[in-house]
């Protein structure tokens, strides 16, 4: 059947569009992360205009066909160019205009006016949790979401899934994790290009090459295949890396790489699909209580009965917490993000530099996709694109790989982790008994997701209580035990 291109660069069809459209995705934020078109070099300037007025012709408001947002740079920039740059001299504030918020689609059909449960936020963690509690037999379950799917911090993620942490709780979890994900495309019928590759950390200096080998003790005691390597060795791995930037490497060829979109596809088709209500474009304003119990969930779509409320909003829980009068020890940071032009696929592993916090992967089409957090950068909810940011990731992405300078930036974007003061997530009730919260998920939420959804499933459902609803409570931070996790990638 002939196929009629509308995205050249990520080879999207009319076809493709129709399909979205028919699944209830009508506006251009949510059609570009159902198809992926609009994300490659040309940053949808030559597919934009055709898919706009194919889904006005398909019965799409003109509201709808907001513009997606337009990511930097403008032209696709070498990293050589970019790593010529001095850092200390650009701006972290994002020079281009805020987005404009796509318009709300009509709500395909009004909120229930009663749930036993409702989660806060359609991120992977409200969606994971609907899902699993749905396989568990609890299907009278709401996810409210404030925008399209895929618009906070789990459709803007670099995909990484490991077990390598310093923690057995976390080991255990990422490993269950890892699992999952080799599972989820053919339990939710969905291609989550799921890669395991590995992860190779780099240690620079001594001191985390200390860390490195403490670290590869405990994973090998909690059953990783983790192993201790000399610089030499991991260029058996990346030869392209330069051996004189690091002094040791840990290695566990489990850990994996996978988009994040679909992951939100499929646990919100999955979870529907049993019989939970999926609502984007739906935000909550307001939490009513009475005596030690949330009653409802005010929305600016309608109000709803809640029997339990689970606060899933990540790097917005804070705010949805203070709905209830309840105030979490969390807070947000931007962190951002980039993707380069494809190179030859020569890339097994995510590499990731103890310290620094530079991390960088292939994508399955030879995209390198990196990210590098920022020390300067300032608390709050901010998701701009910085001009700073790629010149620190292009600086410290040649020292250990030089060969990388003929790359390209052809994307950058930004998100915001969800930060504790223990890198530890907050988990179950807070201030009130039935307002649960899972949040607090710092850097790697997306990857701990599948495996602490299907936990707390278990739990709220009569099932065997996991210790991490023990260990991970708010109350911990009162009562002063505190588990710190310093494998983070910041
Ligand atoms: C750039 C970047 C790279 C990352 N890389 C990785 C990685 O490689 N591996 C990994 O495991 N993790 C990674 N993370 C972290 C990971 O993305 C998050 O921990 C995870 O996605 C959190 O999921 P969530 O569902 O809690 O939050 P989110 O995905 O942010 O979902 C919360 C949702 O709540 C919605 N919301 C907010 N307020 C309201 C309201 N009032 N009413 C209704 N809805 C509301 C928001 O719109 C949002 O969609 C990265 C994060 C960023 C920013």
């Amino acid at each position: 059947m002939p196929k009629a291109i509308v995205c050249a660069c990520e080879d999207v069809t009319l076809e493709e569009v129709g399909r979205a459209f028919a699944s209830g995705q009508r506006d251009l934020e949510s059609v570009k992360r159902y198809t992926g078109l609009g994300t490659g070099p040309c940053q949808g300037k030559s597919c934009l205009a055709l898919v706009a007025r194919e889904l006005l012709r398909l019965g799409a408001t003109p509201g709808e066909v907001t513009p997606f947002t337009v990511r930097p740079p403008l032209q696709p920039t070498s990293l050589a160019a970019l790593a010529s740059l001095d850092p200390a001299a650009l701006p972290l504030e994002s020079p281009s205009p805020p987005a404009l918020p796509p318009a709300r689609p009509p709500a395909p059909r009004p909120l229930p006016a009663r749930a036993r449960v409702v989660i806060v936020g359609g991120g992977i963690m409200g969606l994971g949790l609907a899902w699993n509690l749905c396989r568990r037999g609890e299907t009278d379950v709401v996810v409210l979401e404030s925008g399209y799917l895929n618009a906070g911090a789990s459709g803007r993620n670099g995909g990484g899934v490991r077990a390598q942490w310093s923690t057995p709780t976390l080991i255990r979890l990422g490993r269950r994790s890892l699992e999952l994900c080799r599972r989820f495309a053919v339990e939710l019928g969905i291609n989550v290009w799921f890669r395991r590759g590995g992860y190779l950390f780099l240690a620079p200096d001594a001191g985390q090459a200390a860390r490195v080998e403490q670290s590869v003790r405990v994973h090998r005691a909690n059953g990783l295949d983790t192993r201790l390597l000399a610089p030499a060795e991991a260029r058996e791995i990346v030869p392209e890396l330069d051996a004189r930037r690091f002094v040791a490497a840990s290695w566990n060829p489990d850990d994996a790489v996978v988009f994040p979109w679909p992951f939100l596809w499929g646990y919100a088709a999955g979870a529907e699909a049993l019989g939970a209500r999926v609502a984007p474009f739906t935000r909550v304003v307001g939490l009513e209580a009475s005596g030690r119990r949330l009653t409802a969930v005010v929305t600016d779509r309608g109000r709803i009965q809640a029997g339990t409320v689970v606060n899933a909003a990540g790097a917005w829980s804070g705010e949805v917490a203070a709905l209830a009068g309840v105030k979490l020890p969390s807070w947000p940071v931007r962190h951002e993000i980039l993707v380069t032009d494809a190179w030859k696929a020569w890339l097994g592993p995510l590499v990731s530099v103890l310290g620094s916090g530079l991390y960088f992967s292939q994508s399955l089409r030879g995209e390198l996709v990196g990210g590098l957090g920022d020390p300067a950068e300032p608390r709050g909810l901010r998701s701009g694109s910085s001009p700073r940011f790629p010149a620190r990731f292009a600086r410290a992405l040649l020292e250990v790989l030089p060969a990388a300078g003929a790359l390209h930036l052809v994307r950058q974007w930004a998100g915001c982790y969800d930060l504790t003061p223990d890198n530890n997530p907050l988990l179950g009730a807070a201030g009130l008994d039935n307002f649960l919260q899972l949040s607090g998920f710092v850097g790697h939420g997306f990857m701990m997701a599948p495996a602490v959804t299907e936990a707390m499933a278990a739990w709220m459902t009569g099932g065997p209580a996991d210790e991490i609803f023990e260990r991970f409570t708010v109350e911990r931070f009162t009562r002063g035990h505190l588990v710190r996790e310093d494998w983070i990638i910041g």
